[in-house]
Formats: C-alpha cells, sequence, structure tokens
C-alpha cells in the first residue's frame, strides 16, 4: 500500500490564473481540482533547454490515441518521454485543441481583453523568453473534449469532482506550469473559473 507524504511544496492557483513550479527527474507532482469542473491547461518545460516541451501533437502520434491512462509516458517535442501518469482519479484530459488566447474571445464571444490561458502561460513565463507565437499547446487536464466519427469536436463541462486529481512523475527536470482556465462563457468550467493545486508529493512504498 502506497502512501503519500504531502505539503512538501506547493501552488494553489486561483480560477483564471495561473501557477508554476520546478520538479527535479523522480518527483511527483499531483494536480489537484480544488473546488470540482475546472480545466487545467497543463505546460511542461525541459528545465535547462526550455525549447523542448510538452507536445500534445506528438503525444497524439507516439501514443496513437487521443486519450491517457495510468502509466502513459507523455512525450516532448522530440518525443522524449517527459512524464509519466503514475494515477488519475478522472480519466477526461484532452490534447487535441489549443490554450484560449485573446483571439478565441474575440472571434467566438465578441469579448475583448478577456483572461486567458496562453496569455497567463505568457506571463508566467516571461524570463524563458519564448515568443507569445511559439508557446506550446497544452494538455488540457480534466478537459472534456470529444471528436466523433464525423471528425466534429464537441466540448462539455469538466466533469472533475471537488479533490479529485492527476498525479505525474517527472522523468526529467521540468518546469511546469498549470493555467486555471479562465474559460467563463462556454460550459468548460461550468461557466466559473476555480482554484487548481499543483502539489509535490513524496510517493513511498
Ligand atoms: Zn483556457
Amino acid at each position: 500500500m502506497k502512501h503519500l507524504e504531502k505539503n512538501m511544496e506547493e501552488v494553489l492557483i486561483e480560477g483564471g490564473f495561473a501557477g508554476r513550479m520546478n520538479l527535479l527527474k523522480g518527483e511527483i507532482l499531483e494536480v489537484e481540482n480544488v473546488d470540482g469542473h475546472q480545466v487545467c491547461d497543463f505546460f511542461a518545460f525541459k528545465k535547462d533547454e526550455v525549447k523542448e516541451f510538452l507536445s500534445p501533437s506528438h503525444m497524439r502520434s507516439v501514443m496513437r490515441r487521443t486519450f491517457i491512462k495510468e502509466n502513459d509516458l507523455l512525450y516532448s517535442i522530440l518525443r522524449n518521454p517527459m512524464l509519466r501518469v503514475v494515477r488519475d482519479e478522472v480519466g477526461i484530459h484532452d490534447f487535441c485543441v489549443p490554450a484560449c488566447d485573446p483571439m478565441r474571445y474575440s472571434m467566438d464571444f465578441n469579448v475583448s481583453d478577456h483572461k486567458s490561458c496562453r496569455c497567463n502561460l505568457a506571463d508566467i513565463t516571461k524570463d524563458l523568453n519564448i515568443p507569445y507565437e511559439y508557446l506550446p499547446d497544452p494538455l488540457n487536464l480534466f478537459q472534456e473534449t470529444s471528436v466523433n466519427s464525423k471528425g466534429l469536436i464537441t466540448g462539455g463541462i469538466s466533469p472533475a469532482l471537488p479533490g479529485q486529481k492527476i498525479v505525474l512523475e517527472a522523468l526529467m527536470d521540468l518546469i511546469v506550469v498549470g493555467s486555471a482556465c479562465p474559460q467563463d462563457l462556454a460550459p468548460t468550467n461550468n461557466f466559473n473559473p476555480t482554484r487548481i493545486r499543483l502539489r509535490k508529493v513524496k510517493e513511498s512504498a
């Protein structure tokens, strides 16, 4: 029976905002849906070479599917495994669609100056000097997105319940970012963005 030693290090992200954490190879990260029904746009960069990052398109190619499950390896743009899924209490995540951004709110909702996951990522990684246009796409944790047999993409409210988590192991030294998606104009976050917690835990036998 494994147990988790809590509170080694944590970042509580308010709804609509982003948080960032460093992980050493072998460290375990919990991503918790604190209040429920909240998407976390998740990004990971190789710590010493941020041009290598978690890449949803390469994950789709290597994994040959659009869902993840426990023990899966999650791949970088160079097809190196960056993370392993240790445990997943939700089972619904998306890696087909990009982060929300100002143009998404402008084009689809006629709203300007809305907070977005892409701008959250840009702001919290300014020191990494990645041009906005070259920021990576997210792994949208807890996001309900489906592609039907006709190729149509549909979405719904995040099914994650309060307190549910996905647990990931770093397979290299990483910088990780989570954005508690600020989308409040579509059902994604039940029209009410809420908190996400990133927490390092120690798994021991
Ligand atoms: Zn978003």
